[in-house]
């Protein structure tokens, strides 16, 4: 286990509680109906946990994105799908807490920490995924307001979200403050919830389309009083984020780890228990390993996030990419330490793979991870050029002399 600070410890037995009493035996019943479990989150809400990221000057329990990862574990080793449901409000505020006015903070931060108003992020669109910038929902201003058009696609909360975080093209002209956020509140004229979503996994949470046909809201809610920075919020609040997407995959690796454990001490085939085999031990040991290290990445990347290090980037993209393709692997595999069982719906374990699946998806793909992680080490790279004479050049450049790095290129 990591070496958590006191603070974390509290959060951590709070959440598995929450996790093992409310959630665990209500998992399947959220699963199959496919509806937001409004008891468990009055649960978590009265336990505190909405507070948790949040700093104490606007109602939260300033115990930071450390803390949100080790609750986001907790409740995902439970459920898959109320781990994000809780953590996706902290996906939503971050755009307030990072690029918000002070004004803007005050008003809708304490709602969200005392778990009065949930809120959602939306950022993609139909034909906006990866390349999330060239999104075509827009804004217009008009006087005191602004008027929104377009469509927003899967925003997870979507149906049971109070406040909404709508990144859209405000300056369709510029390159670099082409896109602003704007705060738009459920029941706005003009805002409308569109398709829900059927999904494969996570499924105690809504994740809905978002349409806007002459939406209009105050100037008021423009995130940070300016427009054109939205981009760059967008971008700040997903290294704020991704820690968490990867909480959830350890969460969900771990605890198809201890169940698939416990299983293969049970089950017996050849006259012993599977674990004997040493085929299901060693993938036991390797599972274990795998998630050990993933917790320890998460934990450092939030540590960083949480001492408002200079460069979260890499390690924020790279706990994402790790844990996430860890808990596919751990999940996967647990399923087939349960054999035939593992395929079938009266076991618990089915799910885990569902849920897990998703966590390589959204918040960037895994293959945007990838690309994010090479760009920090080909930047890094010039601090090793002096090794390079070390390297004969004719093996790279066929006797040509080799090109500089360019560490600037994308
Ligand atoms: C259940 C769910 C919940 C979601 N919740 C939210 C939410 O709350 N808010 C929100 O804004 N969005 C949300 N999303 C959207 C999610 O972030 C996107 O699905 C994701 O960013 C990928 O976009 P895409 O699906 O359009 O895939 P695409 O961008 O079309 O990518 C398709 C494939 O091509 C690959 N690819 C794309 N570009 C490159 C490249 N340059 N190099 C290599 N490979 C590439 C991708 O990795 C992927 O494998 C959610 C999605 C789902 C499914």
């Amino acid at each position: 286990m990591p070496n958590y600070t006191p603070e974390q410890l509290h959060w951590k037995a709070v959440a598995r509680k929450i996790a093992d009493e409310v959630v665990r035996p209500l998992a399947k019943k959220y699963d199959d109906l496919q509806q937001y479990p409004w008891e468990i989150k009055e649960a978590m809400a009265k336990a505190g946990l909405m507070s948790v990221w949040l700093p104490k000057e606007y109602g939260g329990a300033g115990a930071g994105v450390g803390s949100l990862c080790v609750v986001v574990e907790e409740l995902s080793r439970a459920c898959g799908g109320v781990g994000v449901a809780y953590a996706v409000n902290a996906l939503g505020s971050f755009p307030i807490l990072l690029g918000g006015t002070e004004e803007q903070k005050k008003k809708w931060l304490p709602l969200i920490a005392k778990g009065e108003k949930l809120i959602a992020f939306g950022l993609s669109e139909k034909f906006a995924g990866s390349d999330a910038g060239s999104m075509r929902t827009w804004a217009k201003q008009d006087g005191d307001q602004w008027v929104i058009n377009g469509e927003k696609k899967w925003c997870t909360n979507g149906g049971s979200a109070d406040l909404f975080s709508v990144f859209c093209v405000t300056d369709p002209e510029s390159k670099a403050k082409r896109i602003s956020a704007l705060l738009v509140e459920k029941g706005t004229p003009g805002f409308t919830l569109g398709k829900y979503e059927d999904k494969m996994g996570i499924r105690a949470v809504p994740v809905n389309e978002l349409h806007f046909q002459n939406c209009r809201v105050p100037n008021a809610n423009l995130l940070g009083g300016k427009p054109g920075h939205g981009f760059k919020h967008a971008m700040h609040t997903l290294d704020y984020a991704r820690p968490g997407v990867a909480a959830q995959a350890v969460g969900l690796a771990q605890g198809a780890l201890e169940l698939s454990t416990l299983y293969a001490q049970r089950r017996q085939q050849f006259g012993v228990q599977i674990s004997a085999h040493q085929s299901i031990g060693f993938m036991l040991a390797q599972m274990a390993t795998k998630i050990e290290a993933s917790r320890l990445l998460v934990t450092e990347a939030a540590r960083l996030v949480d001492a408002k290090a200079e460069n979260i980037t890499k390690l924020a993209a790279m706990c994402k990419y790790f844990a996430t393709e860890t808990a596919m692997e751990v999940t996967t595999n647990a399923v087939q330490i349960f054999g035939g069982y593992g395929y079938m719906k009266d076991y618990p374990i089915e799910k885990y793979m569902r849920d897990a699946k998703i966590t390589q998806i959204y918040e960037g793909t895994n293959q945007v991870q990838q690309m994010v992680i090479v760009r920090n080490v080909i930047k890094e790279s010039l601090e090793w050029d002096y090794l390079a004479k070390w390297i004969p050049t004719e093996t790279m450049t066929g006797g040509l002399e080799p090109a500089p790095v360019d560490a600037t290129k994308k």
